[in-house]
């Protein structure tokens, strides 16, 4: 399988030579098409496989071809730690450099001034733990009704860490037309219950 064999713009595809990879890692291989289709996914798979630019790619490509909402994001990604938040929004701005795409970064531990700030511009994607992002909306800073593409990452972290009350309540902010990609390294059955509620019809993929 070849990265030019996955429909992703001849952008992306310059992102990905300058990231010097030659070929896509099969989590990749099996994401990047089906979320391009706007299909719903679980993918079972750990940290280490390249299941960050398995959402992230296709990610950029769908927000570079939609219609820009005025100041409403339209995608979210939720990660249970500040520090993989920040590695997320690093590859955001690796593979992104060539979009003009806003994105704001929204964990705890750092003032809330800057995120809020970054929300009144205008953002199209926001990466986000949980707690601050229910802070976020809790305090009116937030829309989340033009979100129509979330990524749930590392769900079963997210489960060990108690995030799954705060993640369904953000869940069920977003409209229910939307698109929905689950990653977790297993399935416990929380997880698994989750999936039924919130995803539709995923295309399930274990590598
Ligand atoms: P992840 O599992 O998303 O945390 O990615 C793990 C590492 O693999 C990161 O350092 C990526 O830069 C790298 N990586 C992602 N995709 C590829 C690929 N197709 N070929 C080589 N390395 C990759």
């Amino acid at each position: 399988m070849k990265f030019a064999d996955l429909g992703l713009s001849d952008e992306l595809l310059k992102s990905v030579i300058d990231a010097g990879y030659d070929e896509p890692t099969p989590i990749q291989a099996q994401a990047i098409p089906s979320v391009l289709m706007m299909r719903d996914i679980i993918g079972i798979a750990q940290t280490g496989t390249g299941k960050t630019a398995g959402f992230v790619l296709p990610m950029i490509d769908i927000l570079a071809h939609g219609r820009r909402r005025a100041l409403m994001p339209r995608s979210l990604i939720l990660e249970p730690t500040r520090e993989l938040a920040a590695q997320v929004a690093e590859n955001f701005e690796k593979y992104g450099k060539n979009h003009d795409l806003k994105m704001a970064l929204l964990i705890g531990g750092v003032q809330m001034g800057d995120q809020v700030k970054a929300l009144q511009e205008g953002v199209d994607v926001l990466i986000a733990t949980p707690g601050r992002l229910m802070d976020l909306f809790e305090r009116g800073k937030i829309l989340l009704t033009g979100c129509e593409l979330l990524v749930i990452d590392e769900a079963d972290r997210m489960l060990d860490m108690g995030f799954i009350p705060d993640i369904e309540s953000i869940c069920s902010k977003l409209p229910s037309q939307r698109q929905t990609l689950l990653f977790s390294a297993t399935m416990p059955p929380p997880i698994k219950k989750l999936a039924d509620r919130f995803l539709s019809n995923p295309k399930s993929i274990e590598v």
